[in-house]
């Protein structure tokens, strides 16, 4: 499978970094986790057939990982009108907001229900099609319980687990840093704006996965503190830019 992440910044763009955005594209089919920055840009600027998008996934509903799919589905709305897609929200108001929008802004144009569809997940296996599973692990991100999630992601016999955002600390140690991210795993992608660099690193030297990811890093100077540090992973780190893509 192929792991693209087209935005990689925080809850504030950084230069030449946009909102979390993440594509993975399997069985020649796509699918986004979180989308920060304007997935249908990305996608028509790659050159991407828009109709293999088979769903989009959100850990949360921070605009930094959200606000890319207004246009994205607005396009699908009155353009591409042979897209059909899921959207997959830890709340509904995802989904309400987005509504809203086309409600409000695209006077005359009618959601199209039956080709965009929704649902509302919570813990366990969410999705599973001929190409991926993906399942959801809470986060305490966000204050009220069962509202983030970080994702497994099964395809094409590779495992990869995206942390989302996790709890806010101080400590030296990740209480919300989730066992699954400890586990054999082709790539990890774990955030890093929410605790010290040091705290990461004491939780990433514990896992097995092949190559840990670190995104969504706040602030900046946490590069290089990874980057010095990096000896103390028993897998590849590596810390993407906007437009950086894998094969797993
Ligand atoms: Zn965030």
């Amino acid at each position: 499978m192929k792991i693209k992440f087209y935005g990689t910044s925080h809850g504030v763009v950084e230069k030449d970094r946009a909102g979390q955005c993440i594509f993975l594209e399997a069985g020649g089919s796509g699918y986004f986790f979180d989308m920060g920055k304007s997935g249908i840009e990305c996608l028509r600027n790659d050159e991407y057939d828009v109709n293999k998008v088979k769903a989009v996934f959100f850990t949360h509903l921070d605009s930094d990982h959200f606000l890319g799919i207004m246009r994205f589905v607005e396009l699908a709305v009155w353009y591409f009108k042979e897209m059909k897609y899921k959207l997959f929200f830890p709340e509904e108001r995802g989904f309400t907001f987005i509504k809203s929008y086309v409600d409000t802004m695209m006077a005359g144009c009618s959601f199209p229900e039956d080709r965009i569809r929704h649902e509302v997940f919570t813990e366990g296996e969410i999705y599973k099609d001929e190409n991926i599973k993906v399942t959801a692990v809470r986060t305490n991100h966000l204050h009220d319980p069962g509202k983030s999630y970080g994702f497994l992601i099964e395809a094409e016999g590779k495992r990869v687990y995206i942390t989302g955002d996790l709890q806010y600390t101080t400590a030296d140690r990740l209480s919300d840093f989730p066992g699954i991210a400890r586990e054999k795993l082709d790539m990890l992608v774990s955030e890093g704006a929410h605790f010290s660099s040091g705290a990461l690193m004491n939780e990433l030297s514990c896992c097995e996965a092949e190559k840990i990811a670190v995104i969504h890093v706040f602030p900046q100077n946490k590069y290089d503190e990874l980057e010095n540090e990096k000896h103390r992973l028993k897998g590849e780190l590596i810390l993407p830019k906007d437009g950086d893509e894998y094969i797993i």
